[in-house]
């Protein structure tokens, strides 16, 4: 999605504009739209720029393989979009059409047999065999308080637990799931690999107990409000933030990287999707020396590695079930998948990956030709890794599709460190703009009770370097934003951003 509006310069390169802005935002991810939106629904008048021509930052959604094949070029699945605030208070369901799977993922083990998580508590226990008495163990209490599972999320440490009963309840299983304890309640094999498909998200040491925290709450929401495609890709929320913000007098500049404060017009509030890095180098030595310190000492993750292909048909997958599943966890047994997700932790790449798999064509027809079908997949790799990883993806799906390469029309690999060239938050392709270890959840990127203001007057951050962390949420961006209105305008209450 292009805008209409373009910066100009000065001699010097730097933007000319002499017009009264209340607030800028840097940066179209979710994040920064979400801010821009709860910024102009509060009466502002706002600006985003953003350096990329697409807007969208980790949820775009573009031709990136032949024509009439959309592919995701970031996020593809979308369950804490149903859970957020944030989209809940936008009416997110009421502007676009999300599909919500019966099947939220599957994972396809040996001998053409799959583990299905359903929306579904009962139904996903009744196909876990011997294990399903302890899946359901595990997660009743934790479906039955999913919105208080959900708050548990972010810079917890200062903050006394609204419900502590769930939150005690989460933290044991956390420090069992965590643990070399992790499989002690299980006998078979099918509900460890569904779990640990669910933890590999947080690309950490498996196990630890950010990988526990992280696919808990993913595994929780899975049983509840499902894993939703949305109908047209990622970029149909980005195009329902977009339309709001532009409907409530907001700008956006695309192709405009801004490289320090200083070249930003005049503007009471400033929110940056960036990170801690980047605010650093933006700020250009005017934070105060501890804060900068802090931000200095944030850590970022291990990558990712992304193929999009073209299929001529879906993929035949052995298991069945799977055929169903937009959303699929490829690696094999527990045991594998940590064997993987280890090695990439101590710097190396895994012969067999743990690969995650998007179909969303099955769903959603208008991505693909009649008949045919995008498949968006990637997988982990060292920080800073030019691996391309098409072969081991494509070896990896094979393995439980026999036959995958016959369908393949096309496709297009991403290197860790493209991803970092595409987005400055990506450093060395870290997706998650920032490790997503237990203490950056709990500081992130710094302790605080409100972590999204800097030290800098009028200046917060708002990125999924702050919390509560990656995922398309606009939460970030949304508090970041309630911050700046409080202590700029005294501004207390969220404004309405309901559609209008
Ligand atoms: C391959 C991939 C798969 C993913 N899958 C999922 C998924 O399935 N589900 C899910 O929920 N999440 C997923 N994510 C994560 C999700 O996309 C991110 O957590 C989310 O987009 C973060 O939003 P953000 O607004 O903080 O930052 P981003 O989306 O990264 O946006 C930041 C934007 O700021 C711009 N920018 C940065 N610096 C500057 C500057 N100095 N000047 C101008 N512009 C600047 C960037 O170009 C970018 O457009 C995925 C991400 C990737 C990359």
């Amino acid at each position: 999605m292009r805008t209409r509006y373009r910066l100009r310069y000065d001699t010097r390169g730097h933007p000319l504009n002499d017009d009264d802005l209340d607030a800028i935002v840097v940066g179209s991810g979710p994040n920064g739209l979400a801010a821009a939106v709860t910024l102009a629904r509060a009466g502002l008048t706002v600006r985003v720029y953003e350096k990329n021509s697409l807007i969208g930052g980790g949820a775009s959604t573009a031709e990136l393989t032949l024509p009439g094949f959309r592919h995701d070029v970031g996020s593809a699945v979308h369950p804490m979009a149903l859970a957020s605030e944030f989209f809940q208070r936008f009416g997110l369901t009421d502007r676009i059409d999300l599909v919500v799977p019966d099947v939220s993922y599957g994972h396809p083990l040996a001998n053409g047999e799959a583990a299905i998580a359903y929306r579904d508590l009962e139904r996903t226990a009744a196909g876990l065999g011997v294990d399903g008495r302890e899946w359901l163990r595990l997660f009743r209490p934790l479906v039955r308080h999913v919105d208080e599972v959900a708050e548990l999320i972010g810079n917890q440490l200062l903050r006394v637990p609204r419900h502590p009963l769930t939150a005690a309840r989460f933290a044991l299983r956390v420090l069992e799931q965590g643990s070399p304890l992790w499989n002690l309640r299980f006998r078979g094999e099918h509900a460890p690999a569904l779990l640990a498909g669910a933890y590999a998200h947080a690309i950490r040491t498996m196990p630890s107990l950010s990988t526990a925290g992280a696919g808990l709450i993913l595994a929780t929401h899975a049983h509840v409000r499902g894993w939703p495609i949305p109908i047209g890709g990622s970029s149909a929320i980005v195009g329902a933030l977009v339309d709001d913000l532009l409907a409530h007098g907001g700008e956006i500049h695309t192709d405009t990287h801004i490289r320090r404060l200083s070249d930003l017009p005049k503007a009471r509030i400033v929110l940056l999707d960036v990170t801690p890095r980047a605010l650093i180098e933006l700020a250009d030595g005017t934070l105060p020396t501890a804060y900068a310190r802090q931000l200095a000492r944030f850590r970022y993750g291990n990558a990712v590695a992304k193929v999009d292909f073209a299929l001529s048909g879906p993929v035949p997958w052995s298991a069945a079930a799977l055929r169903q599943a937009p959303t699929v966890h490829v690696g094999g047994t527990r045991a594998q998948v940590a064997r993987a997700e280890n090695a990439v932790s101590r710097g190396k790449h895994a012969a067999e990956p743990y690969v995650l798999v998007s179909q969303p064509s099955i769903l959603d027809p208008s991505r693909a030709p009649a008949g045919q079908h995008v498949l968006w997949a990637y997988t982990h790799v060292p920080r800073g890794s030019n691996n391309d990883q098409t072969e081991p993806i494509t070896g990896q799906i094979e393995r439980f599709a026999p036959g995958f390469r016959d369908v393949i029309l096309a496709s297009a690999s991403r290197t860790a460190r493209d991803m970092a060239a595409y987005n400055p938050n990506h450093i060395g392709g870290d997706i998650a703009a920032g490790e997503v270890s237990m203490p950056q959840l709990l500081a992130r990127p710094v302790l605080s009770t409100d972590p999204w203001r800097t030290p800098l007057p009028g200046v917060y951050l708002c990125s999924s370097s702050t919390p509560p962390g990656p995922g398309v949420h606009g939460l970030a961006g949304y508090r970041a934003a309630l911050s700046a209105l409080r202590h700029e305008y005294d501004i207390r209450e969220s404004p309405d951003l309901s559609p209008a």
